[in-house]
């Protein structure tokens, strides 16, 4: 997407830096600078910025209506982007108006073909959204204006780390803390003996995509079994090296975990999504 068409592209040094502030070494041919496998943040030390925004209101929240996919009609190639829209992903991502719009092009396109983007509609205002990952695009009422971007409750992260599985650098969320769900989960997922931890997150995440349905106490002896053997089955690919690892597990209906494993920290699968290559042909 980001990846000029000539047949050459053009290399350069990656100018991103990874969770441990270290800058990146590889070469990249991507007009957005990031090789797309380093932890891609532009600053060696995370500084959250501290964005003025507009709170939505409730009443803002009320008036949408959730409309299914991504619509048909929306041509993400001839997508106009306000100035508003730039502005505000300029700030919340620190990074230049010109790249801002670039990645917010490639975003609209990401978001246009992934299977979990949601629509919703406001007719009060004539407006319209898409949201995926905590993310929202703010559309005009007939998508071809770009309005407005949220990144949720996305600290720092762009919706391009989001989508690899590039950690969060926000303490509140500090990789010693990814533990976090239900005790009875843990006691579950340790009895089944995976290789190495599989965080709530991955597993409720996985149960979502793959079976439409919310992981409970009540289910996990269903679904569990399945996750700790896919897991299983992607952990045998992982080199046992540092570093953030994506993982296929060789399924029939193959998914790709995500793997950290940090500096005197236990491994730990810390999210999943369809493999590379199936959003490659999208
Ligand atoms: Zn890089």
């Amino acid at each position: 997407m980001l990846v000029p068409k000539q047949a050459s592209p053009r290399l350069n040094p990656c100018t991103r830096y990874n969770s441990d502030g270290s800058r990146c070494t590889q070469l990249t041919p991507r007009l957005d600078g990031w090789c797309g496998n380093c932890h891609g943040f532009r600053d060696p030390e995370p500084a959250f910025p501290h964005v003025p925004s507009r709170r939505p209101s409730s009443r803002r929240h009320a008036n949408w209506t959730p409309t299914g996919g991504a619509p048909d009609e929306l041509d993400f190639g001839d997508v106009a982007l306000t100035h508003r829209a730039v502005t505000s992903y300029a700030a919340h991502h620190r990074c230049t108006s010109d790249e801002a719009a670039l990645e917010l092009k490639s975003m609209i396109e990401d978001f246009a073909l992934h299977p979990y983007t949601k629509s919703w509609s406001n007719e009060e205002d004539a407006l319209r959204s898409l949201t995926n990952g905590g993310y929202r695009l703010l559309f005009n009422d007939d998508w071809t204006v770009l309005r407005g971007y949220s990144p949720g409750s996305h600290l720092e992260r762009t919706w391009a780390q989001v989508k690899v599985g590039v950690p969060t650098r926000e303490p509140r969320f500090d990789p010693t803390h990814r533990m976090a769900g239900p005790a009875w989960y843990y006691a579950l997922e340790a009895e089944l003996g995976t290789p190495v931890r599989v965080a709530w997150n991955a597993a409720t995440l996985f149960v979502h995509t793959t079976k439409g349905d919310r992981l409970k106490q009540r289910n996990a002896r269903t679904y569990l079994p399945e996750i700790a053997t896919r897991v299983r089955a992607a952990v045998d690919g992982w080199d046992g090296s540092e570093g953030r690892h994506v993982l296929e597990d060789g399924h029939p209906e193959p998914r790709a975990w995500t793997l950290v494993k940090e500096p005197g920290r236990a491994p730990i699968v810390c999210t999943v999504a369809f493999p590379e290559s199936r959003a490659a042909a999208a």
